[in-house]
């Protein structure tokens, strides 16, 4: 296994659209796995576009009362139309905390790394932590989903961080997705 190096913002990776995954070989596996490594006690979930590989795969890991797992071209086949607004962080924006109104609860259909099928069902953080990582694929990021003026405030702030000589970000890795 091996900690992969994370992207931060200015990586024009992070704005790229990622593509299906199609080979569910050994290196997929070991990207899985790599991503866990790398994903463990920093934050809650990990999306490969982050790590510099543009294939549609993510990892989480909600905590000790939650669940773990690798979900590999995920789609949202249903939301919520109720929302709620919680902070979110973000691996790839050290030391932003935002909050972000997501859809309460969602369904997911993807693969697992073998390329068998797979449904599953969300709500709270987890469903937060599903439509924080697929937006990656899309090259989203959360202060996309701010409101304007949040917006603005959110890049401002990242623009004055000198991410190379930045005291390292507060922890708070039960919120970095
Ligand atoms: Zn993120």
């Amino acid at each position: 296994m091996a900690i992969l190096t994370i992207r931060t913002l200015g990586d024009p990776i992070l704005r790229s659209k990622a593509t299906p995954v199609t080979a569910f070989d050994d290196d997929l596996a070991q990207l899985a796995l790599d991503m866990h490594e790398t994903m463990h006690d920093v934050g809650v979930g990990l999306a490969a576009t982050q790590v510099g590989r543009l294939l549609r795969l993510f990892v989480y890991d909600s905590g000790d009362e939650g669940e773990r797992g690798t979900l590999v071209n995920p789609q949202i086949v249903w939301a919520s139309e109720e929302t709620e607004e919680a902070e979110e962080g973000c691996l790839s924006l050290p030391g932003t905390y935002y909050p972000v109104t997501r859809a309460t609860a969602v369904k997911v259909r993807a693969q697992d790394l073998a390329g068998a099928p797979i449904e599953k069902e969300a709500e709270g953080f987890l469903a937060r932590i599903f439509q924080h990582e697929i937006d990656h694929l899309d090259g989203i990021l959360f202060i996309d989903r701010l409101a304007p003026e949040l917006r603005k405030e959110a890049m401002k702030a990242l623009r004055d961080q000198d991410f190379g000589m930045s005291p390292p970000p507060r922890t708070n890795a039960s919120k970095r997705l």
